[in-house]
């Protein structure tokens, strides 16, 4: 190479170099697949829930960039846990109707507490299972807690609500032996080369609890067991033997955040009726959160606000 060309050559690379285009192509891994997490949805007959529930879908399937499926995080009617048997059905009959209108995207769902009926009436130890089997037909699940595969990412879904009648909720966030047993074995099944997401209604590990209410007002930190997976540790540590865990996907707080523990990371994805339909919830207004998972098992993560736009 003579001295012009050796110019030449370097201000080609140079140049190539500042361009984005080439930039992205070196450094951004391929992806896998677009996720719209839409999580709280709590539509009820009143407050226009409905309309807004219906806005949330459409402005999810109307990205220029479609998503490939919706997560639901669960929580999609409004307390169930204490409300009468008609009052439930009147929520879950808006739910249906908005789905059957709108929805056009794969869709898998997560139980949330709001969605199972009884737990927190008066003799609700009568109430246990067919409170959750209920919401199970509602959402069309065989299994309260299951995994699916999609474009080389596994899914495995969870089960947070714990039926606890010491709490007034009636309920905290626990996976029973058998649900643990189940992840444990689904976990150890798994190809080690394909990235894991895991979704669950109530958060394993997150930030977002500590500024759900007064929770320092005694002078001292109080989390309770109902805000945060109440078993994280025993959790975090079964990831821990399993590196191709990647994200940790949640909502039932209706804040939002993102805490990277360990390698992974997790995220709580605010609510897309904001605060229960009054409008925002703290600094958080309805939303709901595309994630981009790639193939190396990172992902990239975007809260849309779409009732701003
Ligand atoms: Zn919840």
């Amino acid at each position: 190479m003579n001295r012009r060309n050796f110019f030449l050559a370097t201000a080609a690379a140079t140049a190539a170099a500042a361009t984005p285009a080439f930039a992205k192509k070196t450094s951004q891994p391929k992806r896998s697949l677009r996720i719209a997490h839409l999580t709280d949805i709590h539509v009820m007959p009143d407050k226009d829930a409905p309309e807004k529930m219906a806005r949330a879908i459409q402005h999810a399937q109307s990205q220029t960039d479609k998503p490939d499926l919706i997560l639901n995080g669960g929580d999609c009617i409004m307390d169930a846990l204490k409300r009468s048997k008609s009052e439930t059905k009147a929520q879950w009959s808006e739910w249906h109707g908005v789905l059957k209108n709108e929805l056009e995207l794969p869709f898998y769902s997560a139980i949330g507490n709001h969605d199972i009926w009884g737990w927190a009436l008066p003799n609700s130890k009568k109430n246990v299972s067919y409170g959750k089997q209920w919401a199970m037909e509602e959402l069309a699940l065989k299994q309260r807690y299951y995994s699916f595969e999609k474009n080389n990412w596994q899914f495995i879904v969870l089960d947070s609500s714990h039926f606890e009648p010491s709490f007034k909720s009636g309920y905290t966030a626990k996976l029973d032996e058998a649900q643990f047993a189940w992840l444990a074995q689904t976990l150890a099944e798994s190809d080690p080369k394909k990235p894991i997401c895991i979704l669950s209604h109530i958060p394993i590990i997150s930030f977002c609890p500590f500024f759900d209410g007064d929770n320092e007002k005694s002078g001292d930190w109080q989390v309770p067991g109902p805000w945060m997976h109440i078993d994280a540790r025993r959790i975090k540590d079964l990831f821990a033997q399993h590196p191709n865990v990647k994200l940790a996907l949640s909502g039932h707080i209706h804040l939002r955040d993102q805490v990277r523990y360990l390698g992974i990371d997790y995220l709580c994805n605010g609510a897309v009726s904001g605060g229960w339909w009054d409008g925002p919830y703290q600094e958080f207004p309805s939303a709901y959160v595309l994630v981009d998972l790639y193939e190396d098992g990172t992902s990239q993560s975007q809260y849309v606000p779409y009732l701003e736009s």
